[in-house]
């Protein structure tokens, strides 16, 4: 494995984990933007408390960041059930998600994290358990072995995924609701500020709210982590006053540019521009380009750049765009 090169402003502490969860929206009120997702929620909760059933199945997908744990927990708390966390990874065995599935609740909601990651036996376990509410358990081993059908309870599972391309299309068919959050507007995270702010207890003028909110690259998540980061800066530098200025001198000390490229995205549009012609090349070379993992650069940088238009997936592989030659102050080459 190649070694990463720059953290990314995604990247998350322990620490900052925990400020995550306290300023975790609890409840729609708190919950801005997505409001597609956030209606058919709304209506798919309605429904299922009027028959007295489980909530269907759901996955989400999108980008790191975007809400969908915090989803899942308003919808858990909605529902008045249980949330149970997990992640692909931490079930490695069959076993694991038994013994969890065994101690369900009717109506209780399993959170799987990362589910794209769960490996093909636990996979093949789930789809009986998603389907039928039953678990096939096998007893014993070569010609004995018996299989024992477990009937479980009602139960819900939310699935969460930065990578839907890798689910496979029988999982994937489990889910009765499948939603893809989309990056955020500076507007709506500008109202995400606002509410940080309020529950942090930090005083902040509404330039330097949008500026935070320009450069949060449409995520939540790093809008709140530039704000205090922010507040840190000012606390040090300014007496603990958040000015325009303070919160473009702090910004610029972290590295994020005008519009929230950070130091791994330029790297990466450097590569294919100038390493690679602009493209299009493949994005296991440009990767080993930049010593960087593949998964890494699908995951965190490219979906950003793809909403900036500043890169094309073509069949053929990347390619940077014209905005972002711009953006780098660089002359786009005519035999393009
Ligand atoms: P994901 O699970 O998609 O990685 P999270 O649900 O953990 O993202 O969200 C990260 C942080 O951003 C949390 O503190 C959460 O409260 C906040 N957040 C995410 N989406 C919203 C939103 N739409 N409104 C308010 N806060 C949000």
């Amino acid at each position: 494995m190649s070694k990463k090169v720059d953290p990314k402003i995604e990247d998350v502490s322990p620490e900052e984990e925990k400020l995550f969860t306290s300023l975790r929206a609890s409840s729609w009120d708190e919950f801005h933007g997505q409001s597609n997702i956030k209606e058919a929620l709304q209506i798919a909760i309605e429904a299922a408390k009027k028959r007295e059933e489980a909530i269907e199945h759901v996955l989400f997908y999108g980008p790191p960041g975007l809400g969908k744990t915090t989803l899942s927990h308003i919808v858990a708390r909605e529902m008045k059930s249980n949330i149970r966390i997990t992640s692909g990874p931490a079930l490695a065995r069959s076993g694991d998600l038994a013994s969890i599935l065994t101690n369900l609740e009717k109506g209780d909601i399993l959170f799987i994290d990362e589910i794209h990651r769960l490996n093909k036996t636990v996979e093949e376990t789930m789809y009986s358990a998603m389907e039928d509410y039953a678990l096939d358990v096998i007893l014993g081993k070569g010609p004995s072995a018996r299989t024992l059908r477990l009937d479980l309870p009602q139960f819900t599972i939310i699935g969460a995924t930065t990578r839907a391309g890798l689910i496979s299309a029988p999982l994937r068919d489990r889910f009765g609701v499948v939603h893809r959050l989309n990056f955020y507007e500076p507007v709506e995270l500008g109202t995400i500020i606002v509410g940080g702010a309020q529950k942090l207890g930090i005083k902040i003028d509404k330039d330097s709210i949008y500026e935070i909110a320009k450069r949060a690259r449409g995520t939540p998540r790093i809008a709140l982590k530039l704000l205090k980061r922010v507040r840190d800066y000012a606390q040090v530098k300014a007496k603990g006053e958040i000015t325009p200025q303070v919160t473009k001198e702090a910004l610029e000390m972290l590295e994020v540019d005008s519009v929230g490229l950070d130091p791994l995205d330029m790297k990466f549009l450097e590569a294919v521009i100038k390493k690679h012609s602009g493209g299009p090349v493949g994005v296991e070379t440009i990767a080993a380009t930049i010593s960087e993992d593949s998964g890494t650069l699908e995951d965190l940088v490219e979906p950003y750049l793809l909403q900036l238009g500043f890169l094309q997936r073509t069949p053929r592989g990347r390619v940077a765009t014209k905005a972002a030659y711009k953006h780098l102050g660089l002359k786009e080459p005519l035999n393009r």
